[in-house]
């Protein structure tokens, strides 16, 4: 490691106790620090949130802050992991390679010696064992230029540490999922901008990967579009390569109309109140019957015959006539 690269590092930010805590300890050893925050499409609420959170986290600690959109590539990966999935759609191994990967390109880029990460030895079931922290350093490119400040000491030293660039004497040995070691830490340190911990991304969410497997099944090229639309309303599987997206409320339905692209259908009732659909594949005369039965369903519409107001670019209205529809039947 050459001079220059001494006291350089970046550090994952994620918005919670630990990244924010890690990247204290290696700030107070006066190390400069730049902030690497990830966002992806499958980010849940909740890492929206604590998106903001990394916002203030770096702030509070004085920092400089890159966001990383994990980007379209980051679905290849989904699609087929190398190192499988958790309990649902989940690749944590690979993302935390993926993450890592794009790190040390930062890395490089700022010249910085090594990472920071807020990883907690046996925190995580699936990313955080001995042998899983091993793997993904080797496979990310950055094998002995991790430091984890929180459980260094449960860890062979890693470069900066044998170098004395870091010290390794004040770092730490914090193991499993309490966090009373951190929340004592915190309260040291006066750190208030941190999110509380928790939670994953939309592909721990049983709902969402069952949505998902389901599109990517029967949809190999499906867009970033296609996955934003899983994000919204209910979801009915209308025949191979065809599916409608209904609207649960106004918020969805004007979310659907801003998601629209050519290869979409919008449909909506024009001739009574009701949820708004989009149709993604064949919208010939079968599936469009069949999703006006379900748009009068959600609209609790009784009528013989339903009109619906079609946009696939160009406006156009159409009647159907009234099917029996097993609605439940074809909910994905
Ligand atoms: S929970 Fe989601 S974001 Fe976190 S490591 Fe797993 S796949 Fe990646």
């Amino acid at each position: 490691m050459d001079h220059e690269k001494r006291k350089k590092s970046v550090s994952l930010i994620s918005g919670g106790l630990d990244s924010a805590l890690a990247t204290k300890l290696i700030l107070d050893q006066g190390i400069e620090v730049t902030g690497i925050h990830f966002t992806s499409l499958f980010a849940s609420r909740r890492d929206k949130e604590r998106g903001l959170q990394a916002v203030r986290t770096a702030e509070e600690l004085g920092i400089r802050l890159i966001t990383i959109d994990k980007g379209p590539e980051y679905i290849d990966l989904i699609k087929n992991p190398r190192y499988g999935y958790g309990k649902n759609m989940n690749p944590c191994i690979d993302c935390r390679i993926f993450m890592l990967q794009k790190a040390k390109a930062v890395m490089e880029q700022e010249e910085a010696g090594f990472v920071v990460t807020g990883e907690v030895l046996g925190q995580r079931p699936m990313s955080q064992q001995r042998n899983t922290i091993h793997l993904i350093e080797k496979r990310s490119g950055l094998a002995g230029l991790i430091v984890r400040p929180l459980s260094a000491k449960l860890f062979p030293p890693s470069e900066p540490e044998t170098t004395g660039i870091v010290n390794r004497e004040l770092l730490l040995g914090v193991s499993g999922r309490s966090r009373a070691v951190q929340q004592e830490l915190v309260n040291e340190y006066h750190l208030k901008a941190y999110s509380s911990p928790g939670g994953g991304c939309l592909l721990t969410d049983p709902i969402f990967s069952n949505k998902l497997r389901e599109l990517f099944h029967d949809d190999k090229d499906c867009t970033v579009k296609d996955i934003q639309l899983l994000t919204f309303g209910r979801h009915f599987r209308l025949g191979r390569g065809t599916k409608l997206v209904v609207g649960r409320n106004q918020k969805e339905n004007e979310a659907l109309e801003a998601l629209w692209e050519p290869t979409y259908t919008l449909i909506s009732p024009a001739d009574f109140k009701g949820p708004r659909g989009i149709i993604k594949g064949c919208h010939d005369g079968d599936a469009l019957t069949t999703a006006a039965a379900i748009l009068a369903f959600y609209g609790k519409y009784d009528a013989p015959e339903i009109m619906l107001e079609i946009y696939d670019g160009e406006r156009t209205t159409a009647r159907f006539v009234r099917t029996d529809v097993d609605v439940e039947g074809l909910r994905i």
